[in-house]
């Protein structure tokens, strides 16, 4: 991984368009387009932004909504949960901890034991085979 950018000018020339919109301006991606969305390989899902790893494929559920869906981070440390009032709702945000990335929101509808639903922009992860 190179060195962290400093500027969002640099965040601009790393990024896509896409994920430049979602994590350095709480952007959220069309639903069903994201590459990972059917994604059922084992592995570990890493921020797009920066290479943190943030999520395990054992986590990985289908929700329906059309983005990834996680019911637990791989390791908690590694995102920041931040209420936010946008669009008129109170939501939890979800950020990549290394990196403040925006990576969605989680809410507390998850279908397994852990009870929660990590909603994630496909476009804010990248995948690494296990
Ligand atoms: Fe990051």
């Amino acid at each position: 991984m190179k060195a962290m950018p400093k500027t969002e000018e640099e965040w601009k020339k790393r990024l896509s368009s896409e994920q430049y919109h979602v994590l350095r301006e709480k952007g959220t991606e069309i639903p069903f387009t994201g590459k990972l969305l059917n994604n059922k390989e084992n592995g570990v899902y890493t921020c797009s932004g920066c290479g943190s790893e943030l999520f395990s494929s054992d986590t990985k559920f289908d929700s329906g909504t059309g983005w990834p869906s996680f019911d637990k981070p791989e390791n908690l440390e590694n995102v920041e949960l931040k209420k936010d009032f946008l669009h008129e709702m109170v939501r939890t945000e979800v950020l990549c901890r290394k990196c403040g990335g925006h990576l969605g929101h989680v809410f507390d509808d998850g279908p397994t034991e852990t009870g929660k639903r990590f909603c994630i922009n496909s476009c804010a992860l990248e995948f690494k085979r296990k």
